[in-house]
């Protein structure tokens, strides 16, 4: 009988093979291309490629100017056709979860959106409208559940340096800061070292491409 799993509760991962199914899914998404994040400037309204962060759910994405990623607002967009990216999270994304009520870096393992038909209990045939995300950094088994989209925070390095004495919390944060400081990793990569599903299966080598610095300046 299949069980709808609740909402918005951490629940241990099991230790099982992952279906057949999964295994290819994750696969797959390794192997796609980079996608760049297109923004809006706040200045000029022009939509840019964003120069190097690949992550639509990074906070404030809606905010940013060309100044803010070193591009300058009087070069003419060289591609045309970008949309803006909508702000949302997608495999790879790193959040902000509460966990016993402390707000927790996690990865967003799938989104609704493109495998929404991954999961980790295999008897839950309707998924409801909310993102798998695991939690990082934790002592012993992880955990992981079906959230809606307002429990998720992006996470911003400004989060990292809340104090806190919890050694495990300050150790995922440390874990984190290495994937949203320069020199900026794929959204791939992110996965591929820190989901859980990738902690399970086989796992493709894909090297991460290097961005560019200045993509749209000559
Ligand atoms: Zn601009």
């Amino acid at each position: 009988m299949a069980q709808t799993p609740p909402l918005n509760t951490p629940r241990r991962l099991p230790e099982g093979e992952l279906p057949l199914a999964v295994q290819n899914k994750v696969g797959a998404f390794l192997l796609q291309p980079s996608r760049k994040v297109n923004f809006r400037c706040r200045t000029c309204d022009s939509v840019r490629a964003h120069p190097y962060y690949e992550d639509p759910g990074y906070p404030g994405i809606e905010l940013l100017r060309c100044a803010d990623v070193n591009l300058n607002c009087g070069v003419p967009v060289r591609v045309d056709g970008l949309r803006e990216s909508p702000n949302e999270f997608v495999p790879g994304s790193l959040v902000l979860v509460k966990k016993e009520g402390i707000p927790w870096p996690a990865i967003v393992e799938f989104s609704i959106d493109d495998i929404a038909d991954y999961f980790l209990q295999r008897d839950w045939r309707s998924p409801p409208h909310a993102y798998y995300i695991t939690f990082i950094g934790e002592r012993g088994p992880r955990t992981g559940g079906w959230y809606q989209k307002m429990c998720l925070k992006g996470l911003h390095p400004v989060d990292l340096n809340v104090p806190t004495h919890d050694q495990t919390l300050q150790n995922a944060r440390r874990l984190c800061a290495n994937y949203l400081t320069p020199p900026y990793c794929s959204l791939r990569r992110r996965f591929r070292d820190l989901a859980y599903a990738c902690s399970r299966v086989q796992l493709p080598i894909v090297p991460d491409v290097p961005q560019p610095e200045r993509f749209e300046e000559v």
